[in-house]
């Protein structure tokens, strides 16, 4: 194990590419930079909240024992061989140009080597200003830095691409936020998330490039990516090759989000990980009642651009961005099949992912059919997603009414269903079990791969909410709680929280909608 403080970083992305090194934190653009030197502004008292012992241990990183260590945390110490950055690139938000943005409060210290001898960006939230921070504070409240920390940590023990979170710290200092956007701006406890991934790069960092008509950065940046993070991919057609790849790997994330139920909330191309990682927790959300039309984010509601059910489309869109920024490297002819075969990659990845989250031997044609079925009464009938398909595991393998089916998934309904929506699931319930009957696997293994591609426990937006009430009154026992729970999430070790979400959070702010000011 070494020490937060030791000399273990490097600082091969800026000591390869042109950066601004003045150190200057003055909002503005910088063409012809892919980063600015940004050093972290010191906050009041930085005070250790949450440490992630699984993650520091894979890099090799000792907790921190002193308060000089903490301090890195937060901004307020660095170790001799970190050169803090803040990196610049663009994006598309909610479907329209948005020019620079990069990293308005995300501040990377410095490249860990780890003890398999892969790098790791290490990366404060909320460290204060950088050149990219334009009119904001470069601050993260408590809030906002609880959802980051425990979400990417679930995600990451769910099985789901992300990236991690290594330490949580408040700062001391107070911060303001209009949380609602409705002129009642408050101040909230600051906060600090310690982000850790191979690379933050984004598709924006593609875009930003390629908008500037930087061709010679950009191909460079493009070669740098594919020989660290991509280095099976060599020759003539590896930029092409690669893009394939990332189509590949956002088509899986896709998917991945659509079995654990999960909603991002700010799907734009800033937002979207060349690793194809789950990236910058904002105002997503676990589905708790099937809704293919809900987004968390109050922002997005006018559109629902970035809803439950739309997030697989979008994704082919942010991907059809990131081949219009490699245009100047890749012939048209060739990234535009390779952006086409995302719906083909895709619908083959669904549909062997629902096979499992189902317990069939194998996805057939008349298969899809089922799982369109289970789509569209799963929609209708709004029940619990995750209770719904732990119900399932376990269903009876004879059914005789319409009346049992209704009874066996009470505990998954949020409402009355009318008779007609009693017919359809009753209707749902009988194909299913047809088709289970014809399973060539036996029930037992089923049931163990439904079990496995089925979480019974998720980080439900209004248990975060409790949380980060407890914490704020100085109550930590819900959110040390859910820090054990999110690691066991196909477990029943923490059925306490196997529910429904309660009524009096179907309404409440920061239970179900949830607003980017964070
Ligand atoms: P997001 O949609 O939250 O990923 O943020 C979009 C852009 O706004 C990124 O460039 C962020 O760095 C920037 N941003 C968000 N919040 C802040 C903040 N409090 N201070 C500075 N920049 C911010
Ligand atoms: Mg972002």
């Amino acid at each position: 194990m070494k020490s937060l403080s030791s000399e273990n970083y490097k600082k091969e992305f800026i000591s390869t590419f042109p950066g601004d090194e003045s150190g200057d934190l003055t909002p503005r653009q910088t063409p012809g930079m892919l980063y600015s030197k940004a050093i972290p502004t010191p906050v009041e008292k930085v005070t250790l909240l949450a440490w992630s012992e699984e993650l520091a241990t894979e890099l090799g990183i000792g907790k921190p024992v002193s308060q000089q260590e903490v301090d890195i945390l937060g901004g307020n110490n660095l170790a001799s061989t970190m050169h803090p950055y803040a990196a610049c690139y663009a994006g598309h938000q909610f479907g329209g140009w948005a020019g620079q943005l990069g990293d308005g409060r995300a501040i990377t210290l410095g490249e860990w080597e780890a003890p398999n001898n892969k790098y790791f960006e290490l990366q404060l939230k909320g460290a204060g200003p950088t050149p990219y921070s334009r009119r904001a504070d470069g601050r993260a409240v408590l809030r906002s830095s609880v959802r980051e920390y425990l979400m990417s940590e679930a995600m990451h023990y769910l099985g789901v691409p992300t990236t991690r979170a290594l330490s949580l710290v408040t700062t001391g200092e107070p911060v303001l936020r209009d949380m609602f956007y409705n002129g009642n701006a408050a101040y909230e406890a600051g906060a600090i998330v310690m982000r850790v991934a191979p690379s933050f790069l984004r598709f924006g960092n593609f875009e930003l490039l390629n908008a500037r008509k930087e061709t010679d950065n950009l191909r460079q940046l493009v070669d740098w990516t594919i020989s660290r993070y991509y280095p099976h991919l060599t020759g003539e057609g590896k930029v092409i090759s690669w893009f394939k790849e990332i189509v590949e790997r956002t088509a899986s994330l896709m998917v991945e989000w659509q079995r654990v139920g999960f909603v991002h909330g700010v799907m734009n191309t800033d937002n979207m990980s060349v690793l194809g990682l789950t990236i910058d927790y904002g105002p997503y959300s676990f589905l708790d009642d099937f809704d293919p039309d809900f987004t968390p984010n109050t922002t997005d509601l006018p559109g629902k651009r970035y809803a439950f059910g739309k997030q697989p489309s979008i994704g082919y869109w942010n991907l059809g961005c990131l081949a219009a920024a490699l245009l100047p490297l890749v012939e048209k002819d060739q990234l535009l099949p390779a952006l086409e075969s995302y719906k083909e990659v895709y619908w083959g990845k669904y549909y062997a992912m629902m096979g499992k989250k189902l317990g069939l031997d194998h996805v057939s044609k008349i298969d899809t059919d089922l799982i369109a079925q289970f789509e569209k009464t799963l929609a209708a009938l709004k029940p619990d997603m995750t209770i719904f398909f732990q119900l399932l595991i376990e269903l009876p393998l004879h059914m005789g009414s319409t009346q049992e089916v209704k009874e066996f998934f009470k505990t998954s309904l949020y409402k009355e269903l009318s008779t007609e929506e009693q017919e359809m699931l009753y209707s749902l319930i009988v194909n299913y079990l047809d088709r289970l009957n014809k399973n060539t696997i036996t029930r037992q293994y089923s049931q163990k791969l439904m079990r496995e591609a089925n979480p019974r426990f998720i980080l439900r937006n209004y248990l975060l909410h409790q949380a980060i009430e407890g914490l704020e009154k100085g109550e930590p026992d819900l959110f040390e709680k859910l820090q054990q729970a999110l690691k066991e999430p196909y477990s029943d070790k923490f059925d306490e929280f196997f529910t429904t979400r309660p009524d009096w959070a179907s309404q409440k702010a920061g239970c179900s909608m949830l607003s980017c000011s964070s």
